[in-house]
C-alpha cells in the first residue's frame, strides 16, 4: 500500500477500514472499532444498513445515470420528500456540501440582481465552514483554510457568531441580500447558536427583505434529534443547504428554497452533470425512510444526551477539559490545548473520532447507535482524554 501518487491534501491515520456493520468498523488487519465519527456525519444509518444496501444495489441494476436533460423520477420523489420534511418549496441536487452552498450563494446573488442590487453582499460568520471551492472558502471563517488561495471572492461581510447586534449594525448597508450561517458550527469547533438568536436573525431577515440561508450540511438529516437543527428554534429558512448525511455515504448535496427564493433560478442559470442522479436519489430516499421508520430522530436526541451526560460525569473536575457541549449526536469536548494526538490514541483504544479547531474532540456517531454503544463511547474516550491530559502539557496561557 502506498500513497505516493496521491496529492498531499490529507495526512491520514495509518488505518484503512475494510468493512463495517452498524456502528462498528473493521480495519484491513481485522481490528474492530466503535465508530463515533460516521465518516464525518455522513453514515447516519451506520455501515451496511440492509435497506440502503438493497436500494443502491437494486437501482444500480436498473439505471445509474441519465443526466438532468431528462426527467429523473427518483430525484423528483426525493425533492418532494425532503421539501415536505423541511417546509421548503423546491430543491436543486448536487454532489457535495460545498456545491450546495455554491448554489445558495449564486441564488442569493441572482436574487439581489433581480431586485436591482448591483453588487450583492452576504453576511457570514466568524469560524464558519461552508466548503473549499473558491466562493465557499471565501464565505468560510477560517484563515488557515484560506491562506495561500487569495485573492478570495468579495461580496461577503463577516460578523461574530451568535451576536445579533453585529448583524444589526450591517443593516444600513444596501448591498446586503442574505445571511448565511450554521445552526451549530461543526468544523469551527461545535459552537451552538442560541435559539433566541436564530429567531431574531429570522425576524431581522424578514424585516430587511434578506434571505436567511442556513447551512445544515453537517447538522441536518437527524443529527441533532430533529430533521434539521434550525427546527429546534421553530424557524424556517429561505434557503437551506444539505449534503453529508443525506445519502448515507453516496455523494449527494441539495440546496432547498422557499417562497421568493424558490422562484429565482430559470433554465440556464445553474446546473450539474451528476447531481441528483437515480442512484444517489434512491440512497437519499432510503436514508429518510430508515430515519423515520426506525425512530432515529428520537434515538439521536436520547443517545446524544447519554453521551454528553456520561462524558460530563466521567470527566468531571478533570483539569484541562474546558467544556462538553453539543446537541443530539453532534458533540464537542473542548480541551485547553491542541489535541490532534487524541485521534491515534482513540484508534488504539478502538474508537474512531476526530479533532477539529485544534482543541475540540468531535463526536458524530451514526444515528443508529444503541444505549450500550453510547455508553461504550464514553467508556473508551474518557480514559484516553485523562491519559492525554496527564502526559501532555497545557498550552502556555491557554
Ligand atoms: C462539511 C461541510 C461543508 C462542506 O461539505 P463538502 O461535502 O466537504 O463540500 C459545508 N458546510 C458545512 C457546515 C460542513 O460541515
Amino acid at each position: 500500500m502506498t500513497a505516493a501518487h496521491l496529492m498531499k491534501t490529507y495526512a491520514p491515520q495509518a488505518v484503512a477500514f475494510a468493512r463495517g456493520e452498524g456502528a462498528w468498523l473493521w480495519d484491513t488487519e481485522g481490528n474492530r472499532y466503535l465508530d463515533a465519527l460516521a465518516g464525518i456525519a455522513v453514515n447516519g444509518l451506520g455501515h451496511a444498513h440492509p435497506r440502503l444496501v438493497k436500494a443502491i444495489a437494486d437501482q444500480a441494476a436498473k439505471i445509474i445515470h441519465a443526466s438532468n436533460l431528462f426527467r429523473v423520477p427518483e430525484q423528483e420523489r426525493l425533492a418532494e420528500r425532503v421539501c415536505g420534511l423541511a417546509g421548503m418549496d423546491n430543491a436543486f441536487f448536487c454532489n457535495s456540501g460545498a456545491e450546495a452552498n455554491e448554489c445558495a450563494i449564486k441564488l442569493a446573488r441572482l436574487h439581489g440582481h433581480q431586485r436591482g442590487v448591483e453588487s450583492p453582499a452576504i453576511i457570514v460568520m466568524e469560524k464558519a465552514w461552508h466548503g473549499r471551492t473558491l466562493a465557499t472558502l471565501s464565505a468560510t471563517g477560517s484563515r488557515k483554510a484560506q491562506a495561500g488561495f487569495e485573492p478570495l471572492m468579495g461580496g461577503f461581510l463577516r460578523v461574530p457568531y451568535n451576536d445579533l447586534g453585529a448583524i444589526e449594525r450591517l443593516a444600513v448597508q444596501p448591498a446586503v441580500v442574505a445571511v448565511l450561517l450554521e445552526v451549530l458550527q461543526g468544523e469551527g469547533g461545535i459552537h451552538v447558536a442560541d435559539l433566541d438568536y436564530l429567531r431574531q436573525v429570522r425576524a431581522l431577515c424578514d424585516a430587511r427583505g434578506w434571505l436567511l440561508m442556513i447551512d445544515e450540511v453537517q447538522s441536518g438529516i437527524g443529527r441533532t434529534g430533529k430533521w434539521f437543527a434550525h427546527q429546534w428554534a421553530g424557524i424556517v429558512p429561505d434557503v437551506m443547504s444539505l449534503a453529508k448525511g443525506l445519502g448515507s455515504g453516496v455523494p449527494i448535496g441539495a440546496c432547498l428554497a422557499r417562497g421568493a427564493a424558490a422562484q429565482v433560478f430559470k433554465p440556464g442559470n445553474h446546473g450539474t452533470t451528476f447531481g441528483g442522479g437515480p442512484l444517489v436519489s434512491v440512497a437519499g430516499l432510503a436514508t429518510l425512510e430508515a430515519i423515520e421508520q426506525e425512530g432515529l430522530l428520537a434515538n439521536a436526541e436520547r443517545m446524544g444526551g447519554i453521551v454528553i451526560q456520561g462524558l460530563r460525569e466521567a470527566l468531571a473536575g478533570t483539569a484541562g477539559v474546558k467544556e462538553i457541549r453539543g446537541r443530539g449526536l453532534m458533540i464537542g469536548v473542548e480541551l485547553d490545548r491542541p489535541c490532534a494526538e487524541i485521534v491515534p490514541r482513540s484508534l488504539a483504544a478502538g474508537l474512531v473520532l476526530n479533532v477539529t479547531a485544534e482543541r475540540v474532540i468531535r463526536l458524530l456517531p451514526p444515528l443508529v447507535i444503541d444505549e450500550a454503544e453510547a455508553r461504550e463511547i464514553v467508556a473508551r474516550l474518557a480514559p484516553v482524554v485523562t491519559a492525554f491530559l496527564r502526559e501532555s502539557h497545557a498550552a502556555g496561557g491557554a
